[in-house]
């Protein structure tokens, strides 16, 4: 129609029209670019195979799986005296069964997955995660894959063979004193854990993975001042969690930790924190946040209910399906947003500096 008025104007005043209008429209694009750029990175993030609508038939009162941690082993290396996921079984599933549970987490709208364990790298020689981090971003095309390790198994080969298909990987190291780590637990023989975390570090730069400290907070690390290795070390995230009792696990009669004499205070996690105020990637996790608000996958694909103080299975999803198994999981997706659970979770939408 505009054209159509244009064709009876003179040449010249139709001309004037135009660079009018296009000022305008100029104008128009520039105001709406604050409001444009938001929903498109949004678009990019949830991904052409993130599902968008609601699924059909889905009981509304039962949680997202959006983001899970699945431990599939629980074995590992290290004997550190707070673990509260330990080694009462040597189970792992085969390959095949844990990839047709992760494909049906995907299908119940889980956009990240974090491998955990026990020790990851530890089954046939990170082999195992390795498949398996491949498989979720080649295959589910999953916006965010992550492992937390202790690091110490980990190679350069695993990096160049799998390292594109990981966005994340946590180290956990909670403390830069090597006669401390050894008083939690976290050593082996002459391998010295600080010097190793440095080597990962810049094995992550070179081969573009994010890089994530976890450090528990506990009796014999409460005291540390972290700030300049943590500064020198850059991660973009450092998780630090206060050290949890769990029945069962690291306390009671069945456990195979006596965690007792780890625990602090809420005070004391509190000063440790003052302590660290000027390290903008430092994300708290005290023992109440914690609670509730992760959903644990254990070695069987059953969600573990933490809501009484120790973990509760629910039945497989591999025998009753995702849904019937996540009603179980104690999960309280509130208390997820609330400790900030959901973040810039995938490499592509990070500013890395390698
Ligand atoms: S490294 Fe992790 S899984 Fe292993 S003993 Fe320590 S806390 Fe437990």
């Amino acid at each position: 129609m505009l054209l159509g008025v244009l064709d009876h104007l003179p040449l010249a005043l139709a001309r004037a029209v135009l660079a009018a209008l296009r000022g305008r429209l100029s104008a128009l694009c520039w105001g709406l670019t604050p409001l444009v750029l938001p929903l498109l990175s949004w678009r990019r993030r949830s991904g052409p195979d993130t599902p968008a609508a609601p699924r059909e038939n889905k009981d509304e009162t039962v949680p997202t799986p959006t983001s899970v941690n699945y431990h599939f082993t629980r074995q590992c290396n290290y004997k550190c005296g707070f673990c509260f996921h330990t080694a009462k079984t040597s189970f792992v599933l085969p390959l095949e069964e844990a990839k047709r549970g992760l494909a049906m987490l995907k299908e119940a709208g889980m956009e990240k997955i974090n491998f955990s364990g026990g020790e990851p790298f530890l089954q046939d020689r990170g082999e195992f995660v390795g498949q398996l981090v491949q498989f979720c971003k080649e295959e589910l095309k999953l916006p965010s894959v992550s492992i937390v390790s202790n690091g110490s198994l980990i190679r350069e080969r695993w990096f160049k063979k799998y390292g594109e298909y990981l966005d994340i990987l946590a180290i956990s190291c909670d403390s830069f004193n090597e006669e401390v780590n050894v008083l939690i637990g976290r050593g082996q023989g002459r391998k010295n854990h600080v010097e190793n975390l440095h080597k990962l570090r810049q094995w992550c730069r070179d081969y573009a993975v994010a890089f994530k400290i976890n450090s528990v907070i506990n009796r014999f690390n409460v005291e540390e001042d972290m700030n300049e290795q943590i500064k020198a070390l850059n991660p973009v995230r450092w998780k630090v969690f206060q050290c949890l009792i769990i029945e069962g696990e690291n306390s009671g009669e069945d456990a195979l930790r006596e965690a007792d004499k780890f625990v602090i205070s809420d005070e004391d996690f509190e000063q440790f924190l003052e302590r660290h105020k000027d390290i903008s990637c430092l994300v708290p996790e005290s023992n109440q946040k914690m609670r509730d608000s992760y959903l644990i996958l254990d070695e069987y694909m059953r969600f573990l209910n933490c809501r009484n103080g120790r973990k509760e299975p629910s039945k497989s999803i591999l025998d009753v399906g995702v849904e019937a198994a996540v009603k179980f999981s104690g999960f309280d997706e509130k208390m997820f947003l609330k400790r900030g659970g959901k973040y810039v979770w995938s490499k592509a939408d990070m500013i890395l500096d390698w």
